[in-house]
């Protein structure tokens, strides 16, 4: 009795070393929330970076209106004729309508940007879709319609989100040219970051608004540049819903 008692417990070890281990990696691997990379890939009519190869490029502006920059950002698009895609934050939107307003009224594209600018991933889907729908409607009340285009704050979704827009008829649009103006940096660097990077139907990701303190004069410098050195490299300026061939609204 003792030696079967012994050769079951070596069983039973056996069984347990090789299973275990097999079922822990199966686990993990289907738990592994999918990167960005991933899920751009998978719901590639959906998630969006960059344009089609054309000598077009878009100038996506983030986080306003802000009263402090967003005035000059619009001018300079004006003087310059170029069309922009602005991807305002709700709350900020609610505040300043007028410059909501200001931009619809000079033709550029409206985008989402969540509400409070949270990180969506770490985000349940009812309050990913709360965001996206009190920004929505903020839009629909100052200029009319109803923004198809969502950018996530950080470019942050995860699968279950972008299934939402997906079926909703919305698109994601991060970006693949980073101007990093956000850091306060000044204009030769941030005209080297969007310069060096910048080829057919790139995205471009600029600010036109910020937190307490932060800076964007380097971005309100840099601006006329950058738009001068594309357009000279023959590359022309549209809104993202161009770019991409579909809607600004849904
Ligand atoms: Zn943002």
């Amino acid at each position: 009795m003792p030696d079967l008692r012994k050769k079951w417990v070596l069983f039973l070890t056996l069984v347990l070393l090789v299973t275990v281990p097999i079922s822990t990696a199966q686990a993990s691997v289907r738990d592994k929330p999918s990167s960005l990379g991933e899920l751009r890939k998978k719901y590639s009519e959906t998630f969006k970076f960059r344009g089609p190869d054309t000598k077009q490029v878009a100038l996506t502006f983030d986080d306003g209106p802000d009263p402090r920059f967003t005035p000059q950002i619009l001018e300079i698009l004006s003087q310059k004729g170029a069309k922009a895609t602005f991807f305002v934050v709700g709350a900020r939107a609610k505040k300043f309508p007028a410059l909501l307003e200001r931009m619809h009224r000079e033709g550029h594209v409206i985008g989402n940007h969540s509400f409070n600018h949270p990180p969506f991933r770490k985000r349940t889907v009812k309050q990913f879709v709360s965001e996206i729908e009190r920004t929505e409607q903020v839009v629909e009340r100052t200029v009319g319609y109803r923004p198809k285009l969502i950018r996530p704050p950080y470019g942050e979704i995860n699968e279950e989100q972008v299934k939402w827009a997906k079926a909703n008829g919305y698109k994601i649009v991060n970006w693949n040219v980073d101007s990093l103006d956000w850091k306060g940096l000044n204009k030769e660097q941030i005209k080297a970051n969007v310069l060096q990077a910048t080829g057919p139907g790139a995205i471009i990701l600029l600010h036109a608004g910020g937190g307490v303190g932060s800076d964007l004069s380097g971005t309100i410098e840099a601006l006329p540049d950058i738009i001068e050195t594309l357009r000279a490299k023959g590359y022309e300026f549209v809104d993202l819903a161009e770019l991409l061939q579909t809607s600004a609204s849904r």
